[in-house]
């Protein structure tokens, strides 16, 4: 367990759902979870203001929030979010993956998006308070992919037309059962190269993870599916020619000589969990892995010359997903029509580890339950 010696966090009142779904209801939604569809009974909350800083820690029945029309997040998009699992263990403990480092983006996107900043402690302590209200929840153990899916996010409440930083914040946390990204088993995605549309500019919002860069990426995607693709790869938005990610991924390259190579990180790239433990990952099985900027001619490049051996995008959501087909305007290259060996052997090494079935060497795993 990591954060033993964390200081004391903010407190979370209990006011149970009186209404929750009964054990069939809950066990017809674990029989077949979806992903982000259904939600379990209760949600943690935490209030900011300006002068009484978070307070107020509460876990309170799931349900809708009302919000004054003039709420500045519905005008000026001042919302945060995050997204981390909890994994059920063979023994029926519940752990989370690097909790702290979805903390510390936080409190970095935050200071981005110029909201207040939540603690680590109180980060942790919220996730912990409604996991273990809901315990029942989490997925049992060797139902394949399965997970309860933590979204934490931030927005301002306060009702005031004016252009400044809110100073009324709502801090949710809303919890969903998850089940195998891949349902009919793993097979490499399509990606459409986006030029008309960037995601994030130098100086922009794209290294916070915030709802602004998920709505300036659906048009490119959108275009992506019209061109026959699962989705769109973005690249850097002046000069249109270093790979940057997807709109909710980071994606690796693998070479047949064993580098293992993904885009540095230039200020407008969101800084994955998963791709900061599949570099560490990598690394410890003997790769040569690089960060750098990758110009989308390279992978194009490494297709026709074959030095290129496989490509994966990855985050939280979908763990690891090999990547097939790259199409752009006026041409596509495939490099490789099945899941590539690196790829899938980085996949398992991380599901292992959060599933609890290979030792914790990282210290990575948080215990909840
Ligand atoms: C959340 C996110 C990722 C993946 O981050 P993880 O911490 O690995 O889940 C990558 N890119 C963007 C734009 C994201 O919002």
């Amino acid at each position: 367990m990591t954060n033993s010696q964390a200081p004391a966090a903010l407190r979370f009142s209990v006011q149970s759902r009186p209404d929750p779904a009964t054990d069939e209801a809950r066990a017809a939604v674990l029989a077949d979870p979806g992903f982000g569809t259904t939600f379990t009974d209760h949600m943690a909350r935490i209030a900011w203001t300006k002068e009484q800083g978070w307070h107020d820690g509460q876990i309170v029945p799931y349900g809708p929030i009302t919000l004054d029309p003039a709420a500045s997040v519905l005008h000026y998009g001042q919302e945060i979010f995050e997204g981390l699992k909890a994994f059920r263990h063979e023994d029926g403990s519940v752990w989370c993956f690097r909790p702290e480092a979805n903390a510390e983006r936080m409190i970095r996107s935050a200071e981005r998006l110029a909201l207040p900043t939540l603690s680590v402690p109180d980060f942790i302590a919220s996730i912990t308070a409604l996991v273990q209200a809901d315990e029942a929840w989490v997925p049992a153990y060797g139902t394949g992919e399965t997970s309860l899916y933590l979204r934490p996010f931030m927005f301002a409440t306060e009702a005031f037309l004016g252009v400044r930083p809110a100073t009324e914040v709502t801090y949710l946390c809303i919890a969903s059962p998850a089940g195998a990204y891949f349902s009919g088993g793993i097979s490499p995605v399509s990606l459409w190269i986006s030029t008309n549309y960037a995601r994030a500019g130098e100086g922009g919002t794209g290294a916070a993870k915030c709802g602004g860069n998920y709505a300036s990426s659906m048009a490119g995607q959108v275009e992506g599916i019209a061109h026959g693709c699962d989705q769109a790869v973005f690249l850097d938005s002046s000069t249109h020619t270093y790979i940057e990610e997807l709109g909710g991924m980071n994606l690796f390259l693998v070479y047949k000589d064993g580098r293992l190579v993904t885009p540095a990180l230039t200020g407008s790239i969101l800084e994955g969990v998963t791709r900061r433990s599949i570099m560490q990952l990598g690394a410890e099985m003997g790769l040569d892995v690089q960060e750098r900027r990758i110009p989308i001619q390279e992978w194009k490049d490494g297709v026709a010359s074959g030095e290129l051996a496989e490509v994966f995008a990855c985050g939280t959501a979908a763990v690891v997903t090999p990547v097939g087909r790259l199409v752009w305007e006026g041409g596509e290259c495939t490099v490789s029509t099945e899941p590539g060996e690196v790829t899938m052997k980085l996949r398992k090494t991380l599901l292992d580890i959060q599933y609890g079935r290979t030792p914790d060497s990282h210290g990575w795993l948080t215990r909840l339950v």
